[in-house]
């Protein structure tokens, strides 16, 4: 069984996205980076798991200092090898009964859910 994912959740106050650190796109082949009429490299992802155009120069000086950019807010639920977390606004608001979309959390790519039923052995056997 499949379900549609979403790259953001407002089923309850907390309002929660998935969000992408550009900094992991470095080496990633859906990468796609141009030289800008300002002199600047802008890089973006081909995916368009994120619809940013990002100095490339900028990127690459956070990977050297071994630092992230910041998170940029997935417009599409990212693939697996996207340096993407959950973000959530407001987590005071979180209903008494806790979350109510649980799967939102789920890991990209991290598989399906399998239910299983177990049968309760007939009390006439
Ligand atoms: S697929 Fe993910 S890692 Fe690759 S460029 Fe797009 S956002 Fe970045
Ligand atoms: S806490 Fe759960 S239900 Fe509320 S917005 Fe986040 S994922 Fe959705």
């Amino acid at each position: 069984m499949s379900f549609d994912r979403e790259a953001s959740c407002r089923r309850c106050r907390v309002y929660c996205d998935w969000v992408i650190d550009p900094v992991g796109c470095l080496g990633c082949s859906r990468l796609y980076a141009y030289d800008a009429k300002d002199g600047r490299r802008y890089a973006g992802c081909v995916e368009r798991v994120h619809a940013a155009e990002v100095d490339l120069g900028v990127l690459e000086q956070c990977a050297e200092e071994e630092r992230g950019f910041g998170g940029i807010r997935a417009v599409r639920v990212p693939l697996p090898i996207c340096s993407a977390v959950v973000d959530s606004a407001y987590p005071r608001r979180l209903p008494e009964i806790g979350c109510v979309n649980p799967e939102f959390y789920e890991p990209p790519g991290g598989g399906t859910f399998v239910m299983t039923t177990r049968e309760q052995p007939s009390r006439d056997a």
